[in-house]
Parts: structure tokens; sequence; C-alpha cells
């Protein structure tokens, strides 16, 4: 099939190289010239596992092209897939303008019959309203537009592609809906076939039940480490319950990335614009915007004072396995550090290029062990491998004064004492 996937961030990219793996011809058009440039050139402007090699040999099979010209990318494509952002606007609505440009260009560009797939996250109501604008500008061409969320998550984003674990696909056309699961079918055979209203509500619901999971886990590991309970054990416990299951229940600093923070407050909008508050959804916000900090109070209780101290941050993407950044914990807490005077200092193994964009008067540490050399602390934020697999003993040797806050409790308590360290985690008793 050709396909044309518009937007070529994490979503667009990823789903581009796994579409052409599966032996599609796939045009990723993106507005960004410098994205395209680096990709026309190998070099990949996002980090995600087997993502290069696997680009780079459907590029040079012809399988994939990079382009920013929208009208040779429409009017080659059967099927156009729209992956551009749908950011938060600041009063926590969606923007849709990505959204409405590229259907403003397929409506002008519009060449023949075309499925019209849309893998943003986007509030109920859009696929009738890209209908519309499209409708509007020409009435020529016929054409449909599906509404298919995407749930690929960063990390392990080409394995979520290539092994689905659904497939949602929100239409009102059997003939679209035919080529969307022929497109589909061969990373997954478990689709669901709805209405696009309902589809896109799946995509909310399903972001906001995991906030959720992952805010009561937190909370409840702020009442553990109050009353000496252990969190790990309370999860372990809990999550033998089938109807619970032990997914999502690790206990941290908080969820971050491009999608749980914009999609929460998205759907509290989509709730209140509707006349119903959504209350659970408002707690989940706050109480997430409460844990990010939470290691800052640890930090002020093991040193008194933050001012003029060093702390080290050991990963700054929102997760492992990722270069992005947005709403990362990580950049929420150097901000708390830097506003009590004390000094950052900072390790990730990946995402440096991007906190360079965005973060001022830190020093960049050229790895882990460099990072925490003569720190007064040292926090980690980011549980990547590397991290988890760190010479402890040489780590406290390093530090000028041995307080270790743990914010994703990836270390064994009796071990981090064993080296000598004053060692914090999340939900169990210091
Ligand atoms: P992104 O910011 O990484 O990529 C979006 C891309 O769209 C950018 O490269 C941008 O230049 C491009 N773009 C914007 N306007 C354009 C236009 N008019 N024409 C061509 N290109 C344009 O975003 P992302 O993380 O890939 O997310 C895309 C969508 O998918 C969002 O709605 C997001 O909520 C959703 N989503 C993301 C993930 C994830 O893990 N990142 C997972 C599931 C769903």
């Amino acid at each position: 099939m050709n396909i044309t996937i518009v937007g070529t961030g994490y979503v667009g990219l990823i789903s581009g190289v796994c579409f052409a793996e599966t032996n599609n011809h796939v045009v990723c058009v993106d507005s960004n010239e410098d994205k395209i440039k680096k990709l026309n050139n190998g070099i990949m402007p996002i980090y995600e596992k087997e993502l290069e090699d696997m680009c780079t040999r459907n590029y040079k099979e012809g399988k994939i092209e990079f382009t920013t010209d929208m009208k040779y990318a429409i009017q080659k494509a059967e099927v156009i897939i729209i992956a551009v952002g749908t950011p938060s606007l600041p009063n926590g609505d969606v923007d849709l303008s990505f959204v409405y440009d590229v259907s403003k260009l397929i409506g002008k560009y519009i060449n023949g019959y075309k499925v019209i797939v849309n893998k943003s996250t986007v509030p109920v109501g859009t696929q009738k309203m890209v209908t519309k604008i499209i409708s509007k500008i020409q009435q020529k061409y016929p054409f449909d537009v599906i509404s298919n969320p995407e749930f690929l998550r960063e990390g392990t984003a080409i394995y979520d592609t290539m092994h689905m674990d659904r497939v949602i696909i929100g239409s009102e056309s059997k003939k679209a809906t035919e080529i969307v699961i022929k497109l589909h079918e061969p990373f997954c055979k478990n689709i669901l076939v709805t209405d696009p209203e309902s589809a896109e509500m799946i995509k909310y619901a399903a972001n906001s039940f995991l906030a959720t999971k992952i805010t009561f886990i937190n909370e409840i590991a702020n009442i553990c480490s109050k009353v000496g309970a252990d969190v790990k054990k309370v999860a372990e416990g809990i999550g033998m319950d089938p109807r619970i299951s032990p997914h999502f229940l690790n206990a941290g600093i908080g969820f971050g990335g491009g999608c749980f923070p914009k999609d929460t407050r998205a759907l509290v909008k989509i709730a209140e614009k509707n006349g119903y508050n959504f209350s659970i959804l408002n707690s989940v916000i706050e109480a997430n915007n409460r844990q990010k900090t939470i290691v800052i109070d640890i930090l002020e209780e093991a040193l008194n004072t933050i001012k003029d101290k060093t702390i080290a941050i050991l990963g700054l993407s929102f997760k492992p396995n990722t270069n992005d950044i947005r709403e990362s914990p990580a950049i929420e807490i150097i901000k708390a550090i830097q506003k009590k005077y004390g000094k950052v200092k900072v390790y990730d193994p990946a995402a440096l290029e991007e906190a360079k964009k965005i973060l001022i008067d830190v020093k960049y540490a050229v790895d882990e062990y460099d990072a925490v050399r003569d720190s007064d602390a040292v926090i980690l934020v980011t549980e990547w491998e590397e991290f988890r697999k760190m010479d402890l003993y040489k780590v406290r040797e390093l530090m000028k004064s041995p307080v270790f806050i743990d914010g994703r409790n990836v270390y064994d308590p009796s071990n981090m004492k064993k080296n000598g360290f004053q060692y914090y985690c999340i939900g169990a008793k210091s």
C-alpha cells in the first residue's frame, strides 16, 4: 500500500518505519526541514532502540522516503496517517491547530479517494471536524476519516508497533475500515471496530486510567513512608490480585512525558466543557505535580539546606530508553533545586542534547561517575539500566557526602546502607 505519514515524530517515524518493514511504500512528511534533512542523511532525530538499523535498511531498499513536500506526499498516498503533535494549550485544552493545518492541506491537494487515518491523540469530535474541514475545501474527491489512536510506548516503540496488543478503529465507512484492518493485520489480529467518538475517547480513558494507577501507588507510597510500611511489598501483595495486576505499580516521583500529563489535562477539559467535574482526574494531576518535587523535601531533611550544595541528577528523560524530556520530573526537580540556590550536575545516557535546549546553569557530566563526583547528594530520577549497574562503591567514594535519593526504588536498601550511603527511597521508612 502507498502510505503517507504526516508528522515524523515519535509516533510518525516509528509507525512509518514499521509500515515499511511490512512491505508498504511509506512517505514520511514533516514541516520541520531540519528533521527531514537529518533523516535523509541517516541521522535519527529521536532515540529509540533498533530504530536506526530498521530505518536505514528500509530507506536503502526504497521502502521509506522523507520529504517536506506536502503536495507530493498527499497525492502519492492511498492512506494518509496524521501523526502530528497535539500539545496542551496553557489552559489545559488541546491545541488542534497542527491537525487542522494538515486537514486543510489534504483538502487542497487531494487527487482521488483517500483514507485519512488519525493517530494523533485528539478530543472527541475531531474526526467529524477533520471531515468537515476537508469537505468545505473540496467536494470533488471522496474520502473517509478514521480515528485510530496510537498506543506505542517510547523506549519500546518498535517492539510495541510490531507486536501491537490492540488496534482501535473508529470508523463510519466499511471500505475504509477494511483498508485500515489490512494495513494493521501483520502487527495484530486483536482489532476493535467502533464509532469514531468511542475510539477517540478510548485513548484518553486508557492514558488517564494508567496515570491514575501510577498516582494511586505513589499516594500509597507516601503513606507507607509515614507508617513504616514498604510500598514495594504492598505493591507485590496487591498485584497478586488479577483484578489489580502487578503492572504500573512501581512507586516513584511521578509520571511525565509527552502524553500522560497532557492527556489527563485534556480529559479534565473535555469533561468540563460538557458540564462534568472529573474529580478523580483533577486529584491525579494535583497529586502528580506534588510527587515530582517530593525529593526536594527529602533533600532538605538530609542536607539541612540546599543552598550552595551540589546535587547530581541521574537521568533526565521521563523514562528510560528515550531522549524525550517533555514534562520530565527531572526538569521540575532541577528548577526547584536552582530556586533554592543549589548547584546541579546532570547526566543522562540519551537526553543530554535535548536538555541543553532548555536547561541553563547546569553542569553536564560525561557519565554517571563524572556526575556524582564531589556531589553533596545524588538523586536517581530515571531508571536507566546503566544506573542500575553502577559500581556503588565507586559512586560512594566519589561523592562528598553520602546522601542518595532513589526516586525510582531501584536499589536494595540494605546494600545501599552497606555501601555507606544515607539512602532514601519512595515509600519506605529511611
Ligand atoms: P512529536 O512532537 O514527536 O512529532 C510531531 C511531528 O509533527 C513533529 O515532527 C512536527 O514537526 C510535525 N508537524 C507538526 N505540524 C505539522 C504539519 N502541519 N505538517 C507536517 N508535520 C507537522 O509528537 P509525537 O510524540 O509523535 O506525538 C504525535 C501524536 O501522537 C500526539 O497527539 C501524541 O499525543 C500522540 N501519541 C504519542 C505517543 C508517544 O509516545 N509519543 C504515543 C501515543 C500517541
